[in-house]
């Protein structure tokens, strides 16, 4: 006797669809992939190797609507004219993490949320667990999808990054470990401009979480307290904030330059000047990163191993090099204000901020203080800058318009003097100029680097 098999219809073919189609099929569905863009050559030969069917530069309705389930790429909206046809026609929609979990057997996952430090910290959790030797993958927005992951090489562990449009379509999604780091706006283009339905999309991560799991956050974070004011949460609770822990509680703490990490009765301290990663946005992402590792059961050698070693990501508060005294910081990844705030925090030298691109709608008052405190120059790098000169005009003398990369570093490089340091944090995406923050973030390197 045969079965029919379900059909599984995948919109979007990047690494989350490709992974989930992957999964799919393993897992005896009949996928079908549709893409309205073009699919990349690496993305068509992988579903070409595995006999997937798929389309593109288009979504024929007859085969999308008569999916059984249908997994969606995060950069879908549902306000596209083929997803609001599969609302209506009631189909089940999941993100590709959901999908995942449902195949993931009893393996454990830590999931990684946040408005800004989701990938470092990722990168950090990851680095924790390998170097302790446990048999973990990094996946989510950095490495492979979890779905590709599952297929290819199941774990014990996932340490798993997740953007607040993959928890949009989660129904049994559930970490043994969840971190939300901080919530500050950001997208809320895809939020109908609500910053509430952007915070509770985030929350979505401890949604399905039960006491046995644990919810780690940001104490010091305004919009996160607010949320817990008026919304019971079932999962076991862990705070991480720059205060001194005054109650004797679990979590992470600082006090006096040292970042301590109280778990199971036991603690865990370390000088922060110690911590290979700087900034105070990195010892919250140390802290977060430490409580789940020692959830987990790290060591506490092991993680200060770890936390010595584990210098950071390209493109986050990367240093570049140093040209006759004048530092240059590539900062790429700062597309939004609250991780400019950060960045200038972290300043110690006068500082010319390049700073510029695809503007979200950026609110520059956040910054205003550090900009007057630490800021010399301003080099505007997008191709709209009214919004920079009506925020900083009349606070920093200098402001020039360039239009890419090496135009503004040999600006910058005019206006510095030995001492200073110039930092890219553009507070915006790069697409107006650039193919991505990547490519940004290459092109001044590049330019520095040929000064
Ligand atoms: P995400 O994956 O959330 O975008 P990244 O780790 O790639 O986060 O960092 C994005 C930007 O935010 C970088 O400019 C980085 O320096 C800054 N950043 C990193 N961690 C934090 C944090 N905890 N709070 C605010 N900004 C941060």
């Amino acid at each position: 006797m045969s079965t029919i098999s379900k059909r599984l219809v995948i919109l979007g073919a990047a690494e989350s669809g490709v992974g989930a189609a992957l999964l799919g099929k393993q897992q005896g569905w009949d996928v079908f992939v549709s893409d309205g863009g073009k699919i990349k050559p690496k993305f068509r030969e992988t579903l070409e190797a595995h006999a997937i069917p798929f389309e593109e530069a288009a979504h024929t309705e007859d085969l999308v609507l008569n999916a059984d389930c249908l997994v969606k790429s995060p950069g879908i909206s549902d306000k596209t004219a083929i997803m609001k046809k599969v609302r209506a026609a009631g189909i089940e929609v999941c993100s590709e993490i959901e999908f995942g979990y449902r195949y993931k057997g009893d393996s454990r996952i830590v999931a990684i949320t946040g408005s800004n430090g989701k990938s470092t910290t990722t990168m950090l959790t990851y680095t924790l667990f390998k170097d302790a030797g446990y048999d973990v993958a990094l996946v989510g927005n950095i490495g492979y999808s979890f779905a590709r992951q599952i297929a290819e090489r199941p774990c014990a562990w996932y340490v798993m990054e997740i953007s607040s449009f993959q928890l949009d379509d989660i129904h049994q999604f559930r970490p043994d470990i969840g971190i939300l780091l901080n919530i500050t706006p950001d997208h809320l283009d895809r939020y109908d401009y609500k910053f509430e339905n952007y915070v509770a999309s985030k929350f979505r991560i401890t949604l399905n979480q039960t006491k046995d799991d644990y919810f780690i956050i940001n104490k010091d974070d305004q919009a996160i307290q607010q949320y817990f004011t008026t919304h019971s949460i079932h999962a076991t609770t862990i705070y991480f904030t720059m205060s001194d822990n005054v109650t004797g509680q679990e979590g992470g703490f600082i006090n006096d330059d040292n970042m301590r990490i109280l778990y199971g009765g036991d603690y865990f301290d370390m000088s922060i000047h110690d911590l290979a990663i700087k900034g105070k946005h990195n010892q919250y992402n140390s802290m977060a990163a430490g409580i789940s590792a020692r959830i987990a059961g790290i060591r506490k050698e092991k993680l200060r191993e770890t936390f010595t070693r584990f210098k950071g990501l390209e493109h986050r508060l990367e240093y570049v090099a140093t040209v006759r005294g004048v530092d240059f910081i590539n900062d790429s990844k700062a597309t939004n204000v609250n991780s400019v705030w950060f960045a200038l925090e972290s300043m110690d030298k006068p500082t010319i901020l390049i700073l510029g691109g695809q503007d979200k709608g950026n609110d520059y008052s956040e910054i205003m203080d550090l900009v007057k405190k630490k800021v010399k120059a301003i080099i505007c790098l997008g191709v709209n800058n009214q919004p920079i000169y009506d925020a900083f005009d009349s606070m920093v003398d200098t402001i020039i318009e360039t239009a890419g990369a090496a135009e503004a570093v040999h600006a910058a490089y005019s206006c510095a003097e030995a001492g200073d340091v110039v930092l890219l944090a553009p507070a915006c995406a790069s697409f107006d100029r650039f193919n991505n923050f990547e490519d940004r973030g290459e092109q001044f390197k590049e330019a520095v680097r040929s000064l």
